[in-house]
């Protein structure tokens, strides 16, 4: 992945090196989220990418943490802290207002406080203006009622930011974005789904009229939907570095079998490429602020695709090892499972690209 600042990559690999010894053992079942989150601030790696005064500003730098990450530490740890520093601390960071950001962020980027972004639902994951987690306008703030399943982080986070219909019908005006603290009364956590590739880390949350003031809405009241897809083509660009790093790392993995024949490794690596040069493509776009749905939705389309083809290689691959040796093609493929899904499914994303052609 381009990045100029040799430095900030040379930490965070001493970092990791460090912190992969310390922390991550294979076949873990709880994953050191807030250490990590922790451990990174002290490093003053989190945020080095984010705008002053939280970092320098350079975008590259914050999609690469992710990106090594994903390199270097398989399974669901990376996304829980995708989904904490750059999907859920991000989006307080660019719609809260500043006193809401002012009480939230610090102790997030510290590690003192874990954060998630809801949206899906047990009945309207791709369909979110199906959504019925509601949200009503009372005196003292609003009052939130609803069920909300498979959210990252959910299991631990200390709040989250929650999608909610302010309005009864189907128009992008009936939705709000909040931020519920998960201490609020009324908010119970579910246990956390039993999911083989990412345990302890996706769970959900029923809610019965929890209490929240005024302040903890994310932008007005009414546009949540309209900043939540803004903030999609963000949280897939993210997501998109994670899947680079995995198909980088797995590919190498592919590499070293010496049973595969040479134009089914040159097809490999071709669609390895394409999709590295238009993922630095859709970096730019981004930075440019010219980076529509359909982009972003190609670029994690296309992640997908040649993650599960490269899961699918490396099964292979392992399968005919026999008992001989032991292998991760299957955490791998589960994973790749699992991001093909975050951030809107693979027939969603073609949706979206059919829809503006
Ligand atoms: C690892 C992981 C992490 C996640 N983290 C989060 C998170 O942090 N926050 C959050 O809110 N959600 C999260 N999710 C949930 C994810 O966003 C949803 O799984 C996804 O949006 C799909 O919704 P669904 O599971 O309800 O499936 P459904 O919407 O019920 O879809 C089921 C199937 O039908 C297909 N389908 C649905 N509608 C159409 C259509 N119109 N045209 C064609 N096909 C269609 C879908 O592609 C899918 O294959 C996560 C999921 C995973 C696996």
């Amino acid at each position: 992945m381009q990045l100029t600042d040799n430095q900030y990559s040379q930490q965070l690999q001493q970092w990791l090196a460090q912190s992969t010894k310390t922390h991550f053992t294979n076949g873990q079942q709880q994953w050191p989220v807030r250490e990590w989150v922790k451990s990174l601030a002290k490093a003053n790696l989190s945020v080095a990418g984010w705008p002053a005064p939280y970092g320098d500003g350079e975008l590259r730098k914050q999609l690469h943490l992710h990106y090594r990450i994903a390199r270097n530490a398989p399974g669901s740890l990376g996304l829980c802290i995708t989904s904490h520093l750059d999907i859920g601390a991000r989006c307080l960071m660019e719609k809260a207002s500043p006193q809401l950001a002012e009480q939230w962020l610090a102790p997030a980027l510290r590690g003192d406080a874990i954060l998630a972004l809801a949206m899906t639902e047990p009945q309207a994951g791709s369909d979110l203006q199906g959504i019925e987690f509601s949200a009503e306008k009372k005196e003292q703030g609003w009052s939130l009622t609803g069920v909300k399943r498979g959210i990252t982080n959910l299991p631990f986070a200390d709040a989250v930011i929650v999608l909610a219909r302010t309005a009864p019908n189907r128009s992008p005006f009936s939705y709000t974005l909040f931020l519920l603290p998960m201490n609020t009364p009324g908010v119970e956590r579910e246990v956390a789904l039993p999911t083989l590739a990412y345990p302890g880390c996706l769970g959900g949350m029923q809610v019965k009229n929890a209490l929240i003031p005024e302040q903890n809405v994310l932008g007005a009241p009414g546009t949540g939907l309209i900043l939540l897809m803004q903030h999609m083509a963000t949280e897939r660009l993210f997501v998109s570095a994670r899947m680079r790093g995995i198909s980088e790392m797995l590919l190498e993995k592919i590499q070293q079998h010496s049973a595969l024949a040479t134009d089914q490794l040159a097809k490999l690596k071709t669609q390895s490429l394409a999709f590295n040069a238009f993922f630095e493509q859709c970096v730019e776009n981004y930075i440019r602020q010219s980076f529509p749905a359909r982009e972003s939705a190609s670029l994690k389309y296309l992640g997908s695709q040649l993650l599960k083809t490269l899961c699918a290689t490396l099964s292979e691959q392992e399968g005919a090892a026999g008992y001989l040796a032991d292998g991760n093609a299957e955490l791998y493929q589960r994973e790749a499972m699992g991001l093909a899904l975050a951030g809107g499914s693979e027939e969603i994303m073609l949706a979206i690209i059919g829809s503006e052609l």
